[in-house]
């Protein structure tokens, strides 16, 4: 059966040449990059490397990064560090319902260690309002952690607003950039983020490895205590073959950054067009602003969004949606509740998540075969 993977999204596939440094470490170069000996000194520098792989695709300085197992980790170690790190001098922070849950629940469980979370709303395109968040800040305010791009939707925040923001009120701001990174151009320094969490697995690297990017100066109380690796800040041996994939995938990216995102944005274009002019009530979200090139969130009226996405997998189509199956009943997308979206939508949503390797091919496929899958649930639901 023709497979289709529309859900770069949750996972991507690793790069071949991505693959091919990365083997190449479990191989020979195994070496642990702290021992002074020659296996060490063969890795050292491989690590160090990627370190300016990263750095360069973000307009930061290597000493900035840290890497990490995920980009859970990034993002716990983000919030929690800073939170732990100026306890003294408050504990107030600014969020949002619509985050990761890597950020949303790290939040809830500093709630329940006596500090304080603002939510802030977001509008229907899922931003939040700048000013609201600038009449959220309070003196007791350390922390602002807003994402980049939305994982749901693929809505683009006012990262640059939201930066002046914290640089003018002088409140460290962290950044989720998972969803971002190697997709849309992120200047690290350009935007004042104080801290960018990212993920390899979502840049055709593989599983395992991350970065928390912090800018020099940032308080960050250590989230893994250990030896002295990433400069003390984060205990471990490093995963030295992850991290070179990691370096490596960043490289790609940069270079196909353009050419991608304009192929992509054509694709997605269609893949919405199509659907929008052969089935009737269809929500597209967060059209009325700056969204990632290759993401669209559609949402089908009358239809749930297991039965949809059971129905592409059944013809070899993966794609995924916000919804949360518990004890038998589907709940809407915390994302898609939060910006308001009409429940009797929100349920039949689904995004697709186009990547390097989809064609137009792969697109008139969905749009031949998705016509027939909503009419169905339609009459059945
Ligand atoms: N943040 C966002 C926006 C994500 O989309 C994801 C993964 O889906 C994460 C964080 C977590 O990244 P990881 O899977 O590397 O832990």
């Amino acid at each position: 059966m023709r497979q289709i993977y529309l859900d770069h999204n949750a996972t991507t596939p690793v790069h071949p040449e991505v693959l091919e440094a990365f083997m190449s470490f479990y191989r020979e170069r195994y070496g642990n990059p702290s021992s002074i000996h020659w296996a060490g000194r063969a890795v050292r520098g491989a690590v160090e490397n990627a370190r300016e792989q990263v750095a360069l695709l973000l307009n930061a300085d290597p000493v900035e990064v840290i890497f990490t197992s995920c980009g859970t980790e990034a993002d716990n170690m983000a919030i929690k560090g800073v939170a732990s790190a100026l306890r003294s001098r408050g504990n107030h922070i600014i969020s949002s319902r619509t985050e990761h849950p890597a950020v949303v629940n790290s939040c809830i469980w500093l709630e329940s260690q006596g500090y304080e979370i603002t939510w802030l709303a977001t509008d229907e395109n899922g931003a939040p309002d700048p000013a609201a968040l600038d009449d959220a800040i309070t003196d007791r305010t350390i922390l602002i952690s807003l994402m980049f791009a939305n994982h749901e939707t693929g809505a683009l925040l006012p990262v640059r607003e939201i930066g002046d923001i914290a640089l003018r009120r002088r409140i460290y701001f962290h950044c989720d950039a998972v969803q971002a990174v190697g997709k849309v151009p992120v200047d690290f320094r350009g935007l004042n983020i104080g801290l960018l969490a990212l993920s390899g697995h979502k840049i055709y690297a593989p599983k395992g490895v991350g970065a928390l990017v912090v800018r020099k100066g940032v308080k960050l109380s250590p989230f893994i205590h250990g030896g002295p690796q990433e400069r003390n800040r984060r205990g471990g041996t490093e995963n030295v073959a992850g991290i070179v994939a990691l370096g490596k995938a960043c490289e790609l990216a940069l270079a196909a950054m353009d050419a991608e995102s304009r192929r992509l944005t054509a694709l997605r274009d269609r893949l919405e067009a199509g659907i929008l002019a052969t089935i009737a009530d269809v929500k597209k979200h967060c059209m009325g602003g700056p969204r990632l090139p290759h993401t669209s969130c559609l949402s089908f009226l009358g239809t749930e969004a297991d039965s949809l996405l059971l129905n592409l997998d059944l013809l070899g189509i993966a794609a995924s949606s916000g919804s949360a199956c518990t004890s038998g009943t589907l709940k809407a997308s915390s994302v898609l509740m939060a910006m308001g979206v009409d429940p009797a939508f929100a349920k039949g949503t689904v995004r697709f998540s186009l990547g390097r390797e989809t064609t137009e091919e792969d697109i008139d496929y969905v749009l031949e075969v998705m016509p027939g899958i909503v009419a169905r649930l339609r009459k059945h639901e």
